[in-house]
């Protein structure tokens, strides 16, 4: 296996430097930074084989199709789908789950139905079924956490009835970095004869995703979370689900037969495919996912796992800081304020020192809204950052606390 010092020379940004500091960069929850083979696989496109994909008799198109293709089935072996029909390449996971409240709600809501989620939701993972709620009469109901920002479990399983449609939760939390116990969620639902999305963005970078053991209905996540490039992430649907829901676009390619009286459309996955996809981000995001192969998943959960209790340590013996979030289970996000300094000030001074550090509510205003806070800072770990480089954060912090009293 490679050392951190080769890990590090893949990542070219890795090595550049703010403000003339070397540069600090926790802020992998936002977006992942990208190794030099992914960076290179959409260049190779550009450089020797672009032509749209699906569409052309020519060489380059069917170059471009052919590695198209083989990216949806790179997809479909990482996360272990049944089938390739299954893999639906979409902008991302907000892409993928409006997509799904759209024709979930055109195919199945009726008013008084439910849709559950958790307070610990994306806004993402919120905004989309509200507006199906709104459109179609439903309810959205909310799973309660507790004080160290898990669900309450007891209460998610009281709320389940015969009113409910869908549960859509996401796997971790982006504010706070709960790992959900997605597989009771889905037993429970599942018991009913409900369906469940996963929300992945902040799952599937972080260890093994499988979804024949997950057995969730739909999962959801976007490439640039995993060192892939940005605009395109998965929709997975199982078959049944996928062949009966409508689509959420009309247009080029996700049709059979147009006339003017009535369309019919493509097999899966393309009926949900509609437009220009992609297809250099697809290509890239399989580059990405076999670098992450390559590393090894449980490589990257231990190393990940080890940097997580090292800043947690680190940060809570710092004075006047306390940490949001305190899961028995939880990934690499440590979310924390330091008393009386404002998140964004501390941001700002963190950043001249090289430091890229998240601050504001994170798209989780709910979040925040149950601690009683206008946002946090939040440092998000991943495999290629250092125990020196947590050093500098808890160096950086302590000056902070130091500039203010
Ligand atoms: N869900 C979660 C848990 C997230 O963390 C994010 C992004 O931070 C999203 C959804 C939205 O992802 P994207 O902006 O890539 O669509």
């Amino acid at each position: 296996m490679k050392d951190i010092a080769e890990i590090r020379a893949d990542f070219p940004i890795l090595n550049r430097k703010v403000y003339n500091k070397p540069l600090v960069y926790f802020d992998n929850g936002a977006t992942t930074q990208k190794p030099q083979c992914v960076i290179d696989a959409v260049t190779e496109v550009y450089t020797t084989y672009n032509a749209n994909i699906h569409r052309g008799v020519h060489f380059l198109s069917d170059m471009s199709s052919e590695a198209y293709e083989n990216a949806r089935e790179k997809v479909r072996s990482f996360i272990n789908a049944g089938k390739r029909e299954e893999v639906v390449f979409t902008s991302g996971t907000t892409g993928s789950i409006n997509g799904i409240a759209f024709s979930f709600g055109e195919r199945y809501i009726k008013p008084g139905d439910e849709i559950i989620i958790s307070h610990l939701e994306h806004h993402a993972n919120i905004v989309p079924w509200q507006m199906m709620c709104e459109r179609k009469g439903a309810v959205l109901r909310v799973i309660p956490i507790n004080n160290a920002g898990e669900i309450i479990l007891e209460e998610y399983l009281k709320m389940l009835s015969s009113k409910t449609k869908l549960v859509s939760v996401t796997q971790v939390s982006n504010a706070l970095g709960t790992v959900l116990p997605v597989n009771e969620i889905i037993a429970a639902a599942h018991s009913v004869n409900v369906p469940v999305l996963i929300d992945g963005a902040q799952g599937i970078q972080h260890g093994v995703v499988d979804m024949k053991t997950m057995d969730c209905d739909f999962y959801v996540f976007s490439s640039h979370k995993i060192y892939g490039p940005t605009g395109i992430g998965i929709l997975y649907g199982k078959e049944k689900w996928l062949s009966e829901l409508p689509p959420f676009q009309g247009g080029g390619d996700m049709v059979d037969k147009v006339t003017f009286e009535k369309t019919t459309y493509n097999e899966l996955p393309f009926k949900f495919e509609a437009g220009t996809m992609n297809y250099p981000g697809a290509i890239g995001l399989a580059r990405a996912l076999d670098y992450v192969n390559s590393i090894g998943r449980e490589n990257i959960a231990i190393m990940e796992k080890e940097l997580l209790s090292y800043t947690t340590e680190k940060l809570s013996g710092i004075n006047g800081l306390k940490i949001y979030g305190n899961s028995v289970r939880k990934i690499s996000i440590i979310s924390f304020l330091l008393k009386d300094i404002h998140q964004y000030d501390a941001g700002m001074i963190l950043d001249k020192m090289g430091i890229a550090v998240r601050t504001g509510t994170h798209c989780s205003q709910p979040v925040m809204d149950r601690y009683g806070i206008d946002g946090t800072i939040r440092a998000s770990i991943c495999f290629y950052n250092t125990k020196e480089e947590i050093d500098t954060l808890a160096t950086g912090i302590e000056k902070v606390i130091s500039m203010f009293s």
